[in-house]
């Protein structure tokens, strides 16, 4: 279940899943294309079981290594302020080509969006003609309880085994972390009770979520998970993940910096400026939703500055920054331009500068199903160590995560881990574990020891 359905990812999702189930192919200007899951690590990667008597690598795909629920078999449904059908909403959006609109836009009309948490001090007073599907009412403790009762009925009606939530709706500002009101689970439901001002629509969702034993993912950037939120989450053993997805720009630089920083080389200067015209960047084009990616985009680098005390200082760090402007007849398809200054060998500077442009839904949505699939996942794995006489489940911060996300939580008092290939590393490696394989280690030995 989708929160801001409606919108751009949402509505793009839906009608991809709705075509690559019913296997549509569609008219473009360069030929006919047929539907895919590209851009899904689950659903178009492969990773390397080993090799064979010959020396040859053999590969699988990602989804093969463990049972895995297959996007088609997915039902989908959600919230969302503004009451367009979901074939609406695709029109709406531009993103998706109109013979392939055409094709989906019967099945996309029935699918209609439920009411949604609307407290417009935290998204854009831009947003504010779009709300026309909101739950009424100021009790955020009713608020709850309508979510509640929405996860219930969908679950039922479609007879699920299991929901998971992500928040793919506007960024929100951040939330003011009070003691006494967001910093433990009980002053945080107290405060719901209270319909406290500083409890966002996002936290309201990841409560909801948590109570009825749903996973909650959060695809944008704000403080949804307060920590009296976490502490709920750890409280009932549910799955919570975030924050905000790693679609373009932030997994380029986890990548590039990662690099230069392993290669020896120093970066000392990262400027990213982005513009986007769909209703994400109109969203952003607002101070304090603007600051909430900032904050989000801005510590990507720090964990692999910090590895290499041989370049940086104690607490030096490459100069960052990151500017976002609003540019509407670019519609969906964001350009991110990025200048990377590096000091090389003996006082030289090396300049790296890239352009990146294309349909940010095409990149968000496929890692929506990563998300809800990987955490599905999870949910159906539990560890032991040799000092446990139970088998449990995992910290209820899925860092596992990471690879999708812009500013991965990680369990309270543990490190964040930034660089892309080692995000991708840990997944592979605990799914490998799953079914007795020992870790991926690069070594090669069976080609240099003959
Ligand atoms: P969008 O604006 O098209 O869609 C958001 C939807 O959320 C809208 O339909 C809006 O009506 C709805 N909404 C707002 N508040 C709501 C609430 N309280 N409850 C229910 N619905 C609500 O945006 P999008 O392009 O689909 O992106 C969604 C989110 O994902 C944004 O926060 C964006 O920052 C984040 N994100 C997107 C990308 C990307 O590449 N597209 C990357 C990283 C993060």
């Amino acid at each position: 279940m989708m929160v801001g359905w409606g919108g751009n990812n949402g509505s793009t999702l839906t009608a991809s899943i709705i075509a690559n189930r019913q296997k549509l192919s569609w008219n473009t200007k360069e030929g006919t294309q047929e539907p895919n899951y590209f851009g899904s690590v689950v659903q178009a990667s492969t990773l390397k079981l080993g090799v064979d008597a010959k020396g040859n690598d053999v590969y699988i795909p990602f989804s093969d290594i463990l049972p895995m629920v297959h996007p088609n078999d997915m039902v989908l449904g959600g919230w969302d302020i503004s009451s367009l059908n979901l074939a609406d909403s695709m029109v709406r959006a531009k993103v998706l080509d109109y013979d392939l609109q055409r094709q989906v836009k019967a099945e996309m009309a029935t699918l209609k969006p439920l009411a949604s948490v609307y407290y417009p001090d935290f998204i854009a007073a831009n947003q504010s003609d779009r709300a026309d599907n909101v739950i009424p009412g100021t009790d955020k403790q009713a608020h709850v309880e309508q979510i509640r009762a929405d996860i219930r009925n969908f679950k039922a009606d479609n007879h699920l085994d299991k929901i998971i939530v992500i928040w793919t709706a506007n960024t929100e500002r951040f939330s003011s972390l009070i003691d006494g009101v967001n910093d433990t689970a009980d002053n945080l439901l107290q405060a719901v009770k209270d319909s406290h001002e500083e409890v966002s629509p996002s936290t309201v969702f990841a409560i909801a979520s948590i109570l009825e034993n749903t996973p909650f993912i959060n695809g944008s950037p704000q403080n949804t998970f307060v920590p009296g939120c976490v502490e709920l989450a750890e409280r009932h053993s549910v799955y919570i993940g975030g924050d905000d997805f790693k679609s373009g720009q932030t997994k380029v630089k986890s990548v590039i910096v990662d690099f230069l920083v392993n290669a020896g080389i120093k970066p000392v200067s990262i400027a990213s400026y982005n513009h986007l015209g769909n209703n994400d960047g109109k969203n952003l084009s607002a101070p304090q939703q603007f600051r909430s990616k900032e904050i989000s985009k801005s510590n990507v680098v720090d964990d692999m500055v910090a590895a290499n005390h041989l370049l940086y200082k104690k607490d030096e760090h490459p100069d960052h920054l990151v500017v976002i402007k609003y540019v509407p007849a670019v519609g969906d398809s964001k350009r991110a331009l990025d200048e990377y200054v590096s000091e090389i060998f003996m006082g030289g500077r090396n300049t790296i500068s890239m352009y990146n442009t294309c349909e940010d839904s095409l990149l968000a949505s496929p890692l929506i199903l990563d998300l809800v699939i990987l955490t599905e996942l999870m949910t159906r794995i539990e560890y032991k160590t040799e000092d446990m006489t139970e088998f449990a489940p995992f910290n209820a911060v899925l860092s596992v995560l990471s690879y999708m996300l812009k500013a991965p939580m990680v369990p309270v008092g543990t490190q964040v881990v930034n660089a892309l290939a080692k995000q991708r590393t840990a997944m592979e490696n605990i799914f490998r574990a799953c079914v007795g394989l020992p870790p991926q280690n690069d070594m090669l030995l069976e080609a240099k020891t003959q």
